[in-house]
């Protein structure tokens, strides 16, 4: 009974677990992009915990990947990657052929956290420099070890401990809130609502960001630096985009100091934004590291970094060892995952209705003066709520979670972040379809009406 599960979850589980919703969810099943509850609702789920289910539950998983799983279940579970399975050569194959030259060696790991940790050590041990780069102050994630808390912005997490336990990473200067530049600096199919046309105000901000990383590497890290991490689009901070050409010239600028360059595909790996399989293509960028986690497993526990073979050689000097990376079951689901996105054409519907859900979400931004910014790629859309759109002061918590409520009570369920708590977050299964875009506009706008009534 629910009010059983709530004690036990009160009394039982860490008090620091965050808990959605004011009357918390109890959840039976997932069809595909549908979760019920056990009272039978139905909800259209445009978060997949936390952006995670890349290719739709069916009753538990993908059909395909819960296939692939049950037949793995029954012969063998851990070994180990101390043994060779078949699982295991064959999922870094794939994952592998995926990847441009020179990504070509593969870490399983259990979780993004994990993941970035790893990508830290070794661009540190490769360099033989300490200091890392990273959007600290300016809404990036990386995780939650004592190690990447030092790289994540949001302050909550931090518990009071700014650079995590033993890591020393610089600021970016923290000068522009929230928007990098207007919408069309972005590579954005929505018109900006920005009073500045691109030849006068966004290209010379996209400018001012490259001129004002180059002055933080020259003032801030004089010395040489062991890496940068970034995230192609900042997922937890709301679909933050960067100005066009920034993340290019900023991975020129790193290597030019030595550093190595981290992309965390976490979010905007396995085709999420839709016109690329990985998030960095977007950039035309070749990192040195990336990691990803989340969508690789579509909810099972792993996650992976890749690197190049001259990176991994200079790691190999001593062991590195984890118990469960490469682990039976995590590497059948791991294929099935690939083998479920190319056979399903899952990267080709996050761009196709990606496109449209943003498209149809940005007319809802026309229509109302607290819809400050509708942004994203693919199936990765930020929604920023704002007091008004001259003051672009951020909706209040109290806003934003009456909103958020209203769209659970009429079967959406919607991710929420930014520094300020500001953004909904739209990153559904990526099997979503045209027709659930249209549903999810439809009780956004009822939401915002019954707030605004
Ligand atoms: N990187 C990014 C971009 C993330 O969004 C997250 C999780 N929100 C992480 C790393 C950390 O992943 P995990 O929670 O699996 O440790």
């Amino acid at each position: 009974p629910y009010e059983h599960m709530l004690k036990i979850r009160k009394q039982n589980l860490s008090p620091a677990l965050l808990t959605c919703y004011k009357k918390p969810l109890l959840l039976h099943q997932g069809h595909m992009q549908w979760l019920f509850d056990y009272e039978g609702r139905r909800y259209l789920d445009l978060f997949a915990g936390i952006v995670t289910v890349s290719v739709g539950l069916f009753l538990t998983t993908h059909r395909k990947v819960t296939a692939a799983a049950q037949k793995q279940l029954g012969r063998l579970w851990h070994t180990s990657n101390i043994y060779m399975h078949p699982s295991i050569q064959e999922y870094v194959e794939k994952l592998t052929a995926l990847l441009p030259d020179p990504l070509k060696v593969v870490y399983l790991t259990n979780s993004g956290s994990e993941a970035n940790d790893l990508a830290m050590f070794m661009a540190r041990l490769y360099t033989r420099n300490f200091d890392f780069i990273c959007f600290r102050h300016r809404g990036g994630y990386h995780g939650a070890s004592p190690y990447t808390l030092g790289l994540t912005s949001i302050g909550s997490y931090k518990h009071g401990v700014a650079n995590g336990f033993g890591c020393q990473t610089t600021m970016l200067p923290d000068v522009f809130r929230g928007l990098w530049g207007g919408s069309h600096c972005r590579d954005s199919p929505v018109q900006t609502i920005r009073k500045c046309s691109c030849s006068q105000g966004c290209c010379e901000a996209n400018d001012r960001y490259i001129e004002q990383f180059n002055d933080t590497l020259s003032t801030c890290v004089p010395k040489a630096i062991a890496g940068f991490i970034a995230e192609p689009i900042q997922g937890v901070n709301g679909a933050v985009q960067y100005p066009k050409r920034f993340l290019k010239e900023a991975f020129r600028l790193v290597r030019e100091r030595g550093g190595v360059c981290v992309a965390d595909e976490v979010q905007t790996g396995f085709g999420r934004t839709g016109s690329h399989f990985w998030g960095f293509q977007t950039h035309d960028v070749v990192p040195d590291i990336v990691t990803l986690a989340k969508g690789i497993g579509n909810g099972f526990p792993m996650a992976a970094v890749i690197t190049t073979s001259e990176i991994a050689n200079s790691f190999a000097q001593n062991l590195h060892f984890n118990t469960f990376g490469g682990n039976p079951m995590a590497c059948v689901v791991g294929s099935a995952v690939l083998d479920a996105i190319a056979e399903d054409g899952l990267q080709k519907n996050s761009e196709e209705v990606g496109t449209y859900m943003l498209l149809e979400f940005a007319k809802l931004r026309d229509e109302f003066e607290i819809i400050g910014d509708v942004r994203g790629k693919g199936l990765m859309i930020g929604i920023e709520m704002v007091k008004n759109k001259d003051s672009r002061q951020p909706l209040p918590v109290e806003e934003m979670s009456q909103i958020w409520e209203n769209c659970k009570d009429m079967g959406l369920l919607i991710g929420r972040g930014g520094l300020y708590n500001q953004t909904f977050r739209l990153k559904p299964p990526m099997c979503i379809t045209k027709q659930d875009a249209d549903f999810a506009v439809k009780v956004f706008h009822a939401a915002l009406m019954r707030h605004l009534q």
